[in-house]
């Protein structure tokens, strides 16, 4: 059986499947590796004064890992300038935090070369090859320039912008024509899909070349919509680990027969957490009935604080809820409880379990795999309800959800009313059919649907032969 080689820009398999970590490709990949044999390459997080390819080769929770060392000059150009100040807000559409500078495009391009360089030699002739997300678009082209052939795959984890987004950013072209050297490339969603699809046709002169197949630049590609899972099993028994179990007792005391609305979040612009926070203010200001019964915990874990717009709406957002809280608050009730550090995987379940209502109300999101482990970590006799922004990902499975636009605070303030009054049958078959789906599309079933894609077609059936 070949090899599957997993190419990110991070290597962090959690030590302890257990545990977890922040960042939803973490699991996601670590579970995909324990099954295949193979390796996960990447970048140690370490900076040195001179790059020097040398790979650290080690086993972490049953999977065998890669690492190499980047210089500083990457880190600021690669990791927080072109992937970070560049793609990650392009992406996201926002084009007013997006920072469009050639030291990035140089810095990109160099550590995807040192990247591909440094990987070549660990190659066998029939590994299969899947690259992640925005940070390696470009991977392919500097593997094929050193001559391998391997079948290579790429998954975008972030939304594909529309054209006229995508158009905004110089030497746009340049960056697309890098992904015509994968064999495969794996969208979220089937809207992801089309913009590509839509870019390629009016941007690229390319074409529809059959099913799932563009042509452009002189290759054909297979394109096709993956949608990501998470370990819905592992969830669901975290969920009944004696440690979810004690953090669900704990905030169930907490609560004092008072309804929580949860939001767990990286602290990201594309979470939506401002306009969260506003919307439910909304809410206290609709129904003041109901203030002093209803809190909202919002987990919001910081990262990437070295770039200034992640400093920014941490700032923001410290100055929202206090604002709420100082005009809101009794003196035994606080409106918002705001919490600034990262839960284990099973305490975070124990955290779902105990809310009535969760928020996930990112302004754009290529999936949301916090929906995904709302919904396994529920009590199904009592299952809290889903509030899920239209504009992630998930959204395109989770139809039983109540769909907002989280961009309206009077939409979002009535989707808190009505699910904090839904009844226990109507929220048990919501939950009954969430759970199904995510039980079904888990991160297994992505994985196996990638890899036999990246595996292509047996060599009878691409000859058209009868077996
Ligand atoms: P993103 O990958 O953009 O952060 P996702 O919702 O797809 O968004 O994945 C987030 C992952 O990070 C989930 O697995 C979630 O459990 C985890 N996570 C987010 N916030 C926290 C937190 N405060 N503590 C622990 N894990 C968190």
């Amino acid at each position: 059986m070949s090899r599957l080689i997993v190419v990110s820009n991070r290597v962090n398999p959690p030590a302890d499947p257990g545990l977890g970590s922040t960042g939803g490709l973490a699991m996601a990949l670590a579970a995909a590796l324990r099954e295949y044999s193979g390796v996960w390459f990447g970048w140690s997080g370490e900076t040195t004064e001179h790059f020097t390819g040398q790979i650290r080769m080690q086993r972490v929770g049953g999977v065998t890992i890669a690492l190499v060392d980047l210089e500083e000059q990457d880190r600021l150009e690669y990791y927080n300038g072109y992937a970070n100040k560049t793609l990650w807000p392009l992406f996201h559409y926002r084009t007013d935090l997006t920072s469009y500078e050639r030291s990035f495009d140089e810095g990109y391009a160099r550590v995807n070369r040192r990247f591909a360089e440094t990987l070549v030699p660990l190659l066998e002739p029939d590994d299969l090859i899947w690259v992640h997300d925005y940070h390696l678009i470009p991977m392919a082209r500097e593997l094929r320039k050193l001559g391998v052939k391997n079948r290579i795959g790429f998954f975008l984890h972030i939304p594909w912008p529309a054209r006229r987004l995508l158009t905004t950013l110089p030497k746009h072209r340049a960056l697309v024509e890098t992904l015509f050297d994968y064999d495969v490339i794996g969208f979220q969603t089937e809207d992801n899909r089309e913009a590509f699809e839509d870019y390629v046709i009016h941007e690229a002169h390319g074409s529809v070349a059959g099913p799932g197949r563009l042509t452009a630049f002189d290759h054909t590609v297979q394109v096709d919509s993956f949608p990501i899972g998470i370990d819905a099993q592992g969830f669901i028994e975290a969920a009944k680990s004696d440690e979810a179990t004690q953090q669900f007792d704990r905030m169930q005391t907490s609560l004092a027969g008072r309804r929580m609305v949860l939001g767990v979040d990286r602290l990201d612009y594309s979470k939506g957490l401002e306009e969260r926070f506003l919307a439910y203010e909304q809410f206290l200001i609709d129904h003041p009935e109901q203030q002093e019964d209803v809190f909202l915990l919002q987990i919001a874990t910081p990262s990437r604080d070295e770039v200034e717009a992640y400093q920014e709406i941490r700032h923001r957002l410290d100055g929202v809820a206090g604002r709420i809280n100082g005009e809101f608050a009794t003196v035994d009730w606080v409106p918002i409880r705001y919490v600034n550090r990262g839960y284990r995987r099973d305490q975070l379940a124990g955290i779902y379990r105990a809310a009535d209502v969760a928020l996930v109300t990112p302004l754009r999101d290529g999936m949301n795999l916090v929906a995904k482990e709302f919904v396994a970590a529920q009590d199904p006799e009592d299952p809290g309800v889903l509030i899920l922004s239209r504009f992630a990902g998930a959204a395109d499975q989770m139809t039983d959800a109540v769909l907002v636009n989280p961009f309206s605070r009077e939409d979002m303030s009535d989707a808190i009313r009505r699910a904090l009054a839904m009844p226990l049958t109507k929220r048990r078959m919501r939950w009954e059919r969430l759970l199904e789906g995510v039980k079904r599309d888990d991160v297994n079933a992505w994985r196996d649907r990638f890899v036999a894609a990246l595996r292509g077609p047996p060599p009878e059936a691409a000859n058209g032969d009868k077996p």
